[in-house]
């Protein structure tokens, strides 16, 4: 056999897809020719390369810890958002109603109703405030792709 007929039969060698007899024939031919010796180790160095640039595919655990970690955030955002609304009407109706009261009240002095005042608008004031540079520091998140593991 000449070493053109065995250059088909390197690439089967390479696929683990030779029957035995020829497998041995080749591995006969391998072990006398450098030519084909040297072609063999090209291809499998080749396929080498070519296997570690293969997509590689996730594996179910790091699926799942995506779509943990993808619900975590979803999950953490809605809490965080109707926690902020929440309060935010809880302090401005208790706000307000507590002001109302304090100005319909002779009895309390005008300083303390001033105070008083101050400190609900400053509250609320806080707490936008607070809110805003949350939700500015989630937008940026967005741009910075690494997601939590
Ligand atoms: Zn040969």
């Amino acid at each position: 056999m000449s070493c053109d007929e065995f250059k088909p039969l390197i690439t089967g060698y390479l696929d683990d897809e030779l029957p035995p007899e020829e497998r041995a024939l080749l591995e006969d031919h391998l072990a006398d020719c450098e030519a084909c010796a040297r072609e063999l180790a090209q291809l499998t160095k080749l396929k080498e390369e070519l296997s570690m640039m293969e997509f590689k595919e996730p594996t179910d655990a790091e699926l799942a810890r995506y779509w943990r970690s993808v619900y975590n955030r979803l999950e953490r955002g809605l809490g965080w958002v109707l926690f902020s609304v929440g309060a935010i009407i809880v302090l401005c109706y208790g706000g307000f109603k507590l002001i109302e009261e304090m100005i319909k009240d002779p009895g309390i002095a005008v300083l303390l109703k001033v105070g008083v005042v101050a400190l609900v608008f400053g509250t609320v004031v806080l707490f936008v405030s607070l809110l805003r540079e949350r939700l500015a520091v989630r937008k940026v998140d967005k741009y910075s792709k690494e997601v939590e593991r």
